[in-house]
């Protein structure tokens, strides 16, 4: 449970055991959060919301159960701690894996099948602009205009799509064109949140200001959930 008080700014955790950290916290700052790096069990205790950046997964699943940081993310994943994964990331997220190494583990928590470096070698890296299922600011209790509208330029570096999600998993984006069109690369379910693509790379900060509202409304929930026993002993 996080010790930070809804006063103050969310504390956002980047995980930095390996993989692009540096950007996200910069994303993060930006949008007035506090953000820090992850690297040990006690600091996964800490955090608002966790961000599980591009990488290689293969080596952050290792890494994550060598640090042992691997059973409280999944305990804290379990408790409903909002979470974005950014590509290698989205792997570290998904229940199942197509193409992964035969022993690799995710932290799982999104009820999809990644695959892999899936759109192959030859389109290895390649960029798109998408359609994107922004949320809406009414129910996600943003006031006035979050300036999030519009296609997101898309970075994809060796990327995953998600090949199969189960029926609490809102697609977000799915490839526009080309040999990949209709592949779904942005998810989110309930505080999990993940994309086959990098926003980071760029200067737009959208993407990471849909997460930093899953955050925020996280907190004041929970804020609400440790007050209502009180009012019932008082009442
Ligand atoms: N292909 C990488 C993996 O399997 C992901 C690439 C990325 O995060 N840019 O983890």
């Amino acid at each position: 449970m996080s010790t930070t008080s809804t006063l103050t700014l969310p504390r956002i955790g980047v995980l930095a055991v390996q993989g692009d950290v540096r950007e996200h916290l910069a994303a993060l700052t930006a949008l007035g959060a506090e953000a820090v790096t992850v690297r040990r069990p006690d600091e996964v205790e800490q955090v608002d919301g966790l961000v599980i950046p591009g990488g290689e997964s293969t080596v952050m699943d290792k890494l994550v159960r060598a640090f042992d940081l691997r059973e409280p993310l999944v305990r804290r994943i379990a408790e409903g701690l909002p979470v974005y994964g950014s590509c290698a990331g989205m792997i570290m997220l998904a229940d199942r894996i197509a193409d992964g190494r035969p022993d690799q583990q995710t932290l799982g928590g999104l009820d999809i099948t990644v695959r892999r470096n899936a759109f192959g070698r030859q389109v290895d890296s390649f960029e798109q602009d998408l359609d994107y299922a922004w949320s809406d600011p009414a129910v996600s209790g943003t006031t006035g205009p979050t300036g999030r509208t519009g296609p997101v330029h898309a970075v994809f570096i060796r990327a995953p799509w998600v090949e199969q999600a189960g029926p609490a998993v809102q697609v977000l984006a799915r490839v526009g064109e080309g040999p990949a069109a209709g592949k779904i690369v942005a998810v989110r379910q309930g505080n999990l949140m993940a994309t086959s693509f990098h926003p980071e790379v760029g200067a737009d900060r959208r993407i990471h200001a849909e997460f930093v509202s899953i955050v925020r409304e996280h907190r004041l929930q929970q804020s609400g959930a440790r007050q209502s026993p009180e009012r019932e002993d008082t009442a």
